[in-house]
């Protein structure tokens, strides 16, 4: 087995974070067993607790997650995630994102969720969240339909983060 690569995130306002990804498909086994050590390598060493194919230049429907409880690795692998039920219960968690450093804001959403999807070795999985988790899968299926944490937030405050976000990268290209 090959070592795990650390890719190049993309960062906010990047047109390719707002497109759809497709569903990954049988002929898309190889690539996405390659890239699934990836996305893990590059979102611990981000470090994150969430990553989608997306956010590094790949139009598949799949993302990682770890909240790593307790300090202990708890990963886990979601190849075309859906919310197949969410609670009419509402719950807001401060968000970030890897393709938006530094910028943080309070998203509501379904306080509880529960995801279909397939894991990395082919089987079809739910799993019922509430909490972070809940959060984070919703954060992640966002991002396979091109949806950032701030398209939740009135356009005043999306622009705001994207305005000082611009300006924070363009101090660092310029150091
Ligand atoms: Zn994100």
């Amino acid at each position: 087995m090959s070592e795990a690569k650390i890719l190049p995130i993309l960062i906010a306002p990047d047109r390719r974070l707002k497109q759809r990804a497709r569903p990954v498909t049988e002929a898309d086994r190889a690539e996405i067993e390659r890239l699934i050590p990836d996305l893990f390598a590059t979102m611990y060493a981000a470090p994150g607790i969430g990553l989608a194919a997306p956010q590094v230049g790949i139009g598949l429907r799949l993302a990682v997650i770890d909240l790593r409880p307790e300090e202990r690795p708890a990963p886990i692998v979601l190849v075309n995630p859906k919310v197949v039920a969410a609670s009419a219960e509402l719950a807001t968690h401060e968000e970030g994102c890897l393709s938006l450093p530094n910028q943080y804001a309070d998203v509501t959403r379904p306080a509880r969720v529960k995801v279909a999807y397939t894991d990395e070795k082919g089987h079809e999985r739910t799993l019922e969240a509430e909490g972070l988790l809940a959060a984070c899968l919703q954060h992640e299926i966002d991002h396979l339909d091109g949806i950032l944490f701030i398209d939740h937030l009135s356009p005043l405050k999306r622009n705001m983060i994207l305005r000082r976000l611009a300006k924070e990268q363009r101090l660092k290209a310029a150091s």
